[in-house]
């Protein structure tokens, strides 16, 4: 299963704040999210995150995204588990449609 390389902003612990964040994938599992300002990264076991796929990604974030979107960012963790590949995949006009919500 090759890796897949992506960027976002999230929200890190550590800097308590949005920062760039590199995510990794395999295939569609996130295996793990570095903070580029702080280095911090949180890795994932691929069965934790298939669980966290159907009940939070899949469930939540796809059938209501942008209210969900505003509970995960407060909740760093909850992000890193279920941060949906399609939603980082997205163009530039969801980010911006997503970041209105913190405003
Ligand atoms: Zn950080």
């Amino acid at each position: 299963m090759s890796a897949e390389i992506m960027s976002a902003e999230l929200h890190c612990a550590h800097c308590d704040q949005e920062t760039l964040h590199t995510l990794v994938y395999a295939g569609r599992l996130l295996v793990s999210s570095t903070c580029e300002t702080c280095q911090t990264q949180v890795r994932h076991e691929p069965a934790d995150l298939r669980i966290h796929y159907v009940r939070d990604l899949e469930h939540r974030i796809v059938t209501k995204p942008f209210r969900l979107w505003r509970r995960f960012w407060k909740s760093p963790r909850a992000v890193f588990w279920g941060f949906p590949k399609q939603a980082v995949g997205q163009p530039r006009k969801f980010w911006n449609e997503v970041k209105e919500l913190f405003k």
